[in-house]
């Protein structure tokens, strides 16, 4: 598989360290607030590598860690801590804050099929660790002690901007709030590891630590619970852009020196979601979220068929249009797979050629649209339609666009009855026939059918 790393700027074979095995980290959410289509869009295309790495073979452990302390307003170390905003907007604990969202997060994920990593670990979880490697850092001469906070000295590095020239807007994002420059810092891209001497009076988290009793800085949570749970070499590190600089940046910087060799091979940035102001962001007001598309009668996955219709590393524009048009493809597309029938062997030939342009595609720098394609090019494939399913449902396992149904035939026949009283109702109501329409509806609701009204006429669900 090719893939393109943000360490090096182009395109690389990816090689593991240690065979099939692949360690791969995602930075997980600051659960403030509710996760926006933006933050989704990054989680979405993780998912699809991560699944994709184990279709062609590999054997992957993934981490995420959940920030629920350390992350301030500011990527930098200045701005305010956002789970203490979290608190205060909604004069709550931070705990019951961090509590909430992160089952807010984990239920967008359920509904857009985004697997949930093998390891999830809470910052506020390992706090001994982020001390243990403050300590080393401190020890070895990497870590300085200046007006009651442990910062990283940048000057010991050879080189610090590791990601080298990145595009000026994306190192715009990690310093555009650091105006009050603080003046314990030895050099400018020093940065904190632990803070006790906080300017938040009320931070609501402390832990005693060798500095006196205080809190850790964000970076240093991704590096030590990837080391936690990874060991010392990493294969892959994932995140939106914003992140490569400063929070990657610094992770690596502190990873590397307090290992002593390269830590992590592969760099794989995630292009943001803009609208039309710009990037979508969580401290812009209001945001788009999974469950507000739902209201507006979306299914999820039509939003994950809309970044699977274009490539990661290239930033998206979203729309009500554009969405529209995803969702009509989709219910075009979900139709002509559920007419495939069971008609048969599956052509073990014919479904081994076309799963290998669906491996050409996403080996290619995982190229999400050409995989796509690849649906459709099964669909029009002269084969049979058993084969057709098999191989669809097969790539399925990478795109997750629930693609095949999993009803049986008597579930489908009741789907199709429903589906029927719905076009008998519509078809009353276009001739005025009330009260047949009306004797419909009532049919539908005591069978527990709500009817929505979409964009692209009425859905049902079931509600019991
Ligand atoms: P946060 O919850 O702010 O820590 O962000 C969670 C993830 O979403 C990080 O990997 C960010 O880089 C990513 N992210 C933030 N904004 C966007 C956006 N507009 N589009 C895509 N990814 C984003
Ligand atoms: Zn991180």
């Amino acid at each position: 598989m090719i893939l393109y790393n943000t360490l090096g700027q182009k395109k690389m074979d990816f090689v593991p360290h240690s065979g099939k095995k692949v360690n791969m980290y995602t930075c997980g959410p600051t659960v403030y607030h509710f996760a926006h289509i933006g933050n989704l869009r990054t989680y979405i295309m993780e998912d699809v590598l991560e699944k994709y790495l184990r279709y062609a073979g590999y054997d992957v452990t993934r981490v995420m860690n959940i920030t629920d302390v350390g992350h301030l307003t500011s990527d930098a170390d200045t701005g305010d801590d956002k789970m203490v905003e979290g608190a205060k907007r909604e004069h709550k604990t931070v705990m019951e804050i961090a509590k909430y969202y992160t089952d807010a997060f984990f239920e967008d994920c359920k509904k857009l099929n985004i697997k949930t990593p093998d390891v999830v670990e809470p910052a506020t979880n390992c706090i001994d660790d982020f001390i243990k490697m403050v300590s080393k850092l401190m020890d070895d001469g990497y870590a300085y002690f200046a007006g009651g906070n442990v910062y990283f000295d940048t000057s010991k590095l050879d080189n610090y901007y590791v990601f080298g020239n990145m595009n000026a807007d994306d190192l715009e994002v990690g310093v555009r709030d650091d105006v009050d420059s603080d003046e314990n810092k030895r050099n400018k891209t020093d940065f904190v590891l632990w803070f006790t001497k906080s300017k938040f009076e009320d931070q609501a988290l402390k832990w005693d630590s060798p500095w006196g009793v205080g809190y850790p800085g964000w970076h240093i949570e991704c590096s030590s619970i990837s080391i936690k749970h990874l060991g010392e070499h990493l294969d892959i590190h994932c995140g939106g852009v914003d992140n490569a600089f400063p929070h990657h940046t610094n992770e690596i910087a502190q990873s590397e020196a307090y290992l002593g060799h390269k830590w992590c091979n592969y760099w794989f940035h995630v292009l943001h979601l803009n609208d039309a102001r710009g990037k979508m962001s969580k401290s812009k007001g209001e945001f788009l979220t999974v469950s507000l598309l739902e209201e507006k009668g979306y299914n999820p996955l039509v939003y994950r068929m809309f970044c699977l219709q274009s490539h990661y590393r290239k930033p998206l524009t979203f729309s009500y249009d554009s969405l529209d048009n995803t969702a009509k493809a989709y219910d075009k597309l979900i139709k002509r797979i559920a007419s495939l029938k069971d008609d048969g062997e599956v052509d073990e030939a014919a479904a081994e050629a076309l799963d290998a342009k669906f491996r050409e595609a996403l080996d290619n720098d995982l190229n999400t649209s050409l995989g796509l394609t690849a649906v459709y090019d099964v669909l029009k494939a002269d084969t049979n339609d058993a084969t057709k399913k098999f191989v669809i449902a097969e790539f399925d396992k990478v795109l997750g666009l629930d693609l095949v149904s999993e009803k049986s035939d008597d579930e489908d026949s009741l789907d199709a009855e429903i589906e029927a009283l719905i076009a008998k109702r519509q078809e009353a109501r276009a001739n005025k026939d009330w009260a047949t329409a009306d004797l419909i509806r009532d049919e539908l609701a005591a069978r527990n059918i709500k009817l929505i009204d979409t964009p692209d006429g009425i859905k049902w669900e079931k509600t019991e």
